[in-house]
């Protein structure tokens, strides 16, 4: 089913009843060349990487529950390219080119806008970080500007720029970052998968990898076994328990991470706002809902849903930045699993055992991931060779301490990343 404005004129006028599902509800075959366990953004956009560019179509992604139900339709939605160190800078430049293309690929609406983001500062410090940081986005070929007091005044001047605890000294803008339609982009991508023959299964939890002699050769479900040339565990906040059904323990730790979204409001802030003195970051969906996060709630868990003690934080640095936020009723609340790795930078290998690939490890910045992290998966499995823009992400890194890629400096402390 294509979508065109044509398509769209014709269902309103004739009762909307040509539309079809995006995609299919097929029984699991025996056996597969490639199970991906993850039907989220990952899981979706590998399974459609693997068909469109390397004909590859054998292939079932296994999800638990339902497509988009796990953080790929609970994230903040924000995408960017401002990272500074290599190996995350070329892969998450790699991925804003995909995202500016992906509408076209997909032949689906996901509501990618480039409306710009603004990484505030507070200090002379933070300036110094803040620049050095465009330098290196715009070494690699990104977009970055330095705005000073006046130039982040121009475009959000309802900020608070009469506090003197924190005063505003400017911004990096990033102007081709912004946000993309969350479930959409699953949504986009299970059909780009689905049209070329990936199985999509749900309600089909993985529960045991099947290994023999050192080669995996399938999985346990709750839909029965299934066997696999190669398996690709893409279960993001669960990714520990699915490696440790293969008797891995991954360096990963299971963190929350809460969000919000207001009433919807008339069109009141244009951008993408990160504040440097609170953990806080803001943007208004075209619902009108100003959604807004902050800080991960600070203990391992895999419920999805978070504590007050967090929102309070997060709503007082909301208050702190922008005072008239606090006219606006708060709707909903909600927590997603979040696959923290120690240097806060994921992971995306071979395993020890042949055959078993893992991607996890995309803490609280995996959606902007998702279309390269689809695509240099699909690569690995289908070539068994890193792609050139993701050579960085070893496994291995952990164990021998070489190649660690610490974008924040943060330290091995997974929940402070
Ligand atoms: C509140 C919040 C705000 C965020 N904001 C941003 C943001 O603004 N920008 C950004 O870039 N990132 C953001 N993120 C992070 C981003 O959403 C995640 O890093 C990313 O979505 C993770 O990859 P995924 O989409 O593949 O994960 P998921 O959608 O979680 O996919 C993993 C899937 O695996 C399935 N699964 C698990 N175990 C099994 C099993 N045993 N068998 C079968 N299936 C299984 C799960 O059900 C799930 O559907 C945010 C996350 C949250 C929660």
């Amino acid at each position: 089913m294509r979508f065109s404005g044509l398509k769209i004129l014709k269902e309103g006028l004739t009762g909307n009843k040509g539309w079809r599902p995006h995609w299919r509800d097929p029984q699991p075959k025996s056996e597969y060349d490639i199970i991906i366990i993850g039907g989220g953004g990952h899981g979706l956009a590998c399974a459609h990487y693997l068909a469109s560019q390397h004909g590859i179509t054998n292939v079932a992604v296994l999800e638990r529950g339902y497509i988009g139900g796990g953080n790929v339709g609970r994230n903040t939605t924000i995408v960017r390219a401002n990272y500074s160190l290599p190996g995350n800078s070329e892969f998450y430049s790699h991925s804003l080119k995909l995202w500016e293309g992906l509408e076209q690929d997909l032949n689906y609406n996901v509501m990618h806008s480039q409306r710009g983001i603004i990484n505030l500062f507070h200090s002379d410090g933070q300036r110094d970080d803040f620049a050095r940081r465009g330098n290196m986005m715009l070494s690699q070929g990104d977009d970055a500007e330095l705005l000073d007091t006046e130039g982040v005044r121009k475009k959000l001047p309802y900020l608070d720029f009469e506090q003197t605890r924190f005063p505003i000294f400017g911004g990096l803008f990033h102007a081709r970052g912004g946000t993309a339609r969350h479930d959409a982009v699953a949504w986009g991508f299970a059909r780009g998968a689905d049209s070329r023959g990936v199985d999509l299964i749900q309600k089909c939890e993985v529960t045991g990898i099947d290994i023999q002699n050192g080669v995996v050769t399938g999985v346990q479900t709750s839909r029965g076994p299934i066997r696999a040339k190669k398996v690709a565990m893409m279960g993001a906040g669960r990714s520990s328990q699915i490696a440790d059904m293969a008797g891995m323990r991954l360096p990963i730790e299971s963190h929350v991470l809460q969000a919000f979204v207001t009433e919807g409001l008339k069109p009141c802030i244009d951008h993408v706002i990160t504040y440097g003195m609170g953990h806080f970051y803001i943007s208004q969906s075209d619902k009108g809902g100003l959604v807004f996060g902050g800080d991960l709630d600070m203990y391992a868990s895999y419920a999805a849903r978070g504590n007050l003690p967090l929102v309070e934080h997060v709503v007082e640095a909301g208050m702190t930045l922008m005072p008239m936020i606090g006219k606006a009723k708060m709707l909903r609340s909600w927590g997603g699993i979040m696959d923290m790795s120690p240097d806060g930078s994921p992971i995306i290998d071979r395993t020890h055992i042949d055959g078993l690939f893992v991607s996890c490890g995309w803490c609280y910045g995996g959606f902007k991931a998702v279309p390269a992290g689809g695509h240099v998966m699909a690569h690995l499995l289908a070539t068994d060779q890193y792609h050139p823009n993701a050579t960085g992400f070893r496994l291995d890194r952990f164990r021998s301490g070489v190649g660690i890629i610490d974008e924040e400096a943060t330290g091995s402390q997974h929940n402070l990343h």
